[in-house]
């Protein structure tokens, strides 16, 4: 049977099948009537479609779902058959998703260009992404832009959101930050989500508008109330950083936990490392793991990373696996996570849970270090300094050793040191090593007992020429991190 609500501004309709009569409207509580369906408009068979799609999504099983599924659907061909735009839109919708029906990429962009040439504004941007993405046609990024447009200057958000992402990709147009942002902030003011939390990340790294942290956290916010998940994880971010906010901690939990909840991967390998940590909540390393692997099983890089680390250094209840860690290494490695393909080349360097193989551990050092990782770039500097599993070239020793001092390792500026002393020990060569060994010093991002391994595979000669240079340096931070880490070497010895 099919209700109407009484309320006249409101109109709601629905539909039961069990013969359950609805008393009361579930969006205004006015009474409902029953409705009969010959006097239903091609409108109101759409809205009824749109009423079986919500009842879709709120179902248990996979069974009730389809059944509410092919509800909608027939409703939407009777508002279509009526001649109803939002019905043939949301036909093809049906069609391009196969939902309540076989999927039809071809009829699906049919309908929409029926749609779209009836002025209907969300059928113009859904041909627009045909044409962006080729489905039921042929790609075509150009048409896919003009269309987008001119959804977009209807005031439709979504369309207006991804002509904001054709103008900063270059799709279909040159690209243009200055654009990208202004339609960008235009569908976030529309109160499309996704648009919000896009231009809180604008306004975060500066794309197309100056950078401006305070706004960046407000619009993250926006969509964060919105409960867009990447706005939540990214606010959460924000207080854990302080970043165009007063840090805190139990806030930035509050927000991961929810957008952890909403199922970003990114938030739920946060809430590891939270609750591992105790920061802004209690302790709790069960909870941590569940989080963690429930994040590692969707083959999110960062977290099979993570995971592996615990494998490797036998935390949070596991003992040491090395071939586990290795696994879960190369499985983050593939995914582009950085820190596990550096983690794979320190195994091999160090032959720890692997025979000792210098050629494999460049094979990782050398992909991590192209994605930015100081240790790689490191150690690819000590195995081209030496030969080690790649052919000796001091020159290129050098470049990867100044990249990573450029990223501000303490101990590739101590190999830069070591360079420069080796081509001469005047008073000029020391001052310089002098220089960088200060910069070394600088980075506190290690304890020594960490810095002294990368020396472990140094030249030969790194201990006796860093020791001239420290009794050459007066006292100071400088003298005293190079006698702690020369102090540290020795005993290894
Ligand atoms: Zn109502």
């Amino acid at each position: 049977m099919i209700y109407r609500c009484t309320g006249l501004d409101c109109g709601f309709l629905m539909e039961d099948e069990d013969g359950k009569l609805r008393e009361a409207c579930p969006v205004c509580g006015k009474p409902v009537k029953p409705q009969d369906e010959s006097r239903l408009t091609g409108g109101d068979w759409s809205r009824l479609g749109i009423f079986w799609t919500e009842m879709s999504e709120e179902q248990e099983t996979k069974e009730e779902m389809e059944r509410c599924e092919k509800k909608a659907y027939s409703c939407f061909r009777r508002g279509a058959a009526i001649g109803d735009a939002l019905g043939i839109c949301n036909l093809g919708w049906c069609m391009e998703q196969g939902v309540g029906t076989e999927p039809d990429e071809k009829q699906a962009f049919w309908l929409y260009s029926q749609a779209a040439e009836m002025g209907y504004v969300p059928a113009i941007c859904n041909l627009a992404i045909c044409y962006e993405a080729g489905i039921g046609t042929h790609t075509d990024r150009n048409k896919a832009f003009s269309l987008y447009r001119e959804a977009a200057e209807c005031g439709y958000p979504r369309a207006e959101r991804l002509l904001a992402f054709c103008y900063e990709d270059g799709i279909g147009t040159k690209p243009d930050e200055v654009k990208a942002f202004y339609w960008m902030k235009r569908a976030a003011e529309h109160r499309d989500a996704t648009a919000q939390t896009e231009t809180g990340r604008m306004y975060e790294f500066a794309i197309g508008v100056p950078e401006d942290l305070k706004q960046a956290a407000l619009w993250y916010e926006r969509a964060a109330e919105q409960e867009e998940e990447n706005g939540q994880c990214r606010l959460a971010f924000c207080f854990e950083e302080g970043k165009g906010v007063e840090k805190d901690l139990e806030k930035a939990f509050y927000w991961y936990e929810r957008s952890a909840a909403n199922g970003s991967l990114r938030a739920q390998t946060s809430m590891y490392v939270f609750l591992r940590e105790g920061r802004g909540t209690q302790k709790d390393e069960k909870l941590a793991m569940a989080y963690l692997e429930r994040a590692a099983s969707e083959g999110y890089g960062p977290a099979l990373w993570r995971l592996g680390c615990t494998w490797y250094f036998g935390e949070c209840g596991h003992s040491v696996d090395y071939d586990l860690a290795k696994t879960l290494f190369e499985q983050a490695a593939a995914e582009g996570t950085e820190e596990a393909a550096f983690n794979l080349g320190w195994m091999y360097w160090e032959g720890k849970g692997v025979e000792k193989d210098y050629g494999q551990s460049v094979y990782w050092h050398k992909k991590a270090a192209l994605h930015g990782d100081r240790y790689s770039m490191l150690y690819l500097g000590l195995a081209y300094l030496q030969g080690l599993g790649v052919e000796k070239d001091e020159n290129r020793a050098k470049q990867w050793m100044m990249e990573s001092a450029g990223l501000n390792l303490g101990s590739a500026e101590l190999l830069l040191a070591y360079l420069s002393l080796k081509e001469g020990e005047s008073a000029d060569h020391r001052a310089e090593a002098q220089r960088l060994c200060v910069q070394a010093a600088n980075d506190k991002s290690r304890e020594i007992i960490w810095v002294k391994r990368d020396f472990e595979d140094a030249p030969k000669d790194f201990a006796s020429v860093m020791r001239r240079q420290a009794d050459w340096m007066e006292g100071g931070e400088a003298k005293e991190y190079l006698d702690q880490l020369l102090k540290a070497i020795d005993r290894q010895k």
